[in-house]
């Protein structure tokens, strides 16, 4: 089954003329999942003419603003839109806490139920899993508490050797911001069909990268490389850098595919 991977957003915390904060929608399986919810999704994904209705759940990395910012405007136009399927976000406890509040002033009635999932960003575990799609914590190390994703699809297969059903892995998609670089999530992603690795800053801008704890390309790319990624999409740009071929050029250095993550670009996932 194809899966695509549509990008909203990639830059960082302060939002630019040329990138708005993160979000990225993943197709898998029939299903619409949005991963991160900066400011200025919800008019992306209407200036792409995305169906808002197949929005199935939402994943929060973490609670930097640059992640999470657009979910009360998101929330509010669903309901204009006419939605009435409960939505699920899947987030630190927290943003719960932070929302309900406004929620309750804002959207006191909103005509369809929204409900949250705590996550623990620290521990690896399955959060969501129905008949096709299975969704896994990636503990990462941030200044917050943040977690990545990973995505795989299965399908119920029966062995008639055996007589047993069993579950085939196909896609995989992992999405690593923001973190800074951080080897022990390789054993989890092995192999990924797709990573998508933040990579916030080049090697000109290393000690500033060590100090907000994210990552530069070379080292997205060097994650993707002993990972054994078979490709690469890297984002979350910093505002003090321009140029992204300067990104692409670094990555590829170290892992030849890479493509640099563009806003507004359907991505065919391998
Ligand atoms: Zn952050």
């Amino acid at each position: 089954m194809e899966a695509h991977l549509t990008i909203l957003g990639t830059g960082s915390a302060l939002p630019t003329f040329q990138n708005s904060p993160s979000g990225q929608i993943l197709d898998l399986c029939d299903k619409s999942f949005l991963i991160d919810c900066g400011e200025g999704v919800q008019l992306t994904m209407r200036q792409m003419n995305l169906k808002t209705s197949r929005l199935y759940s939402i994943f929060i990395s973490h609670l930097h603003g640059d992640h999470c910012f657009g979910l009360m405007g998101l929330i509010s136009t669903l309901d204009m839109m006419g939605r009435t399927q409960p939505l699920h976000i899947y987030a630190h406890p927290d943003l719960e806490k932070l929302m309900r509040p406004q929620m309750d002033y804002h959207l006191k009635d909103i005509r369809y139920e929204v409900v949250f999932h705590a996550i623990n960003p620290r521990r690896k575990a399955v959060i969501f899993s129905d008949r096709t799609v299975t969704v896994e914590t990636i503990p990462l190390k941030h200044r917050v508490p943040t977690c990545g994703f990973l995505f795989y699809e299965h399908h119920r297969r029966f062995n008639s050797l055996t007589r047993e059903f069993y579950y085939e892995t196909r896609k995989r998609y992992a999405y690593c911001s923001d973190t800074q670089y951080k080897e022990s999530i390789i054993p989890q992603i092995e192999g990924v069909d797709t990573l998508f690795h933040e990579a916030t800053y080049t090697e000109q801008d290393a000690f500033r990268c060590k100090k907000t704890m994210h990552s530069t390309a070379r080292q997205a790319a060097t994650i993707a490389l002993k990972a054994n990624a078979k490709l690469l999409i890297i984002g979350h740009y910093s505002s003090r850098v321009s140029n992204h071929s300067i990104y692409l050029q670094e990555a590829q250095e170290v892992f030849p595919n890479t493509l640099l993550g563009v806003e507004r670009e359907i991505y065919q996932l391998p």
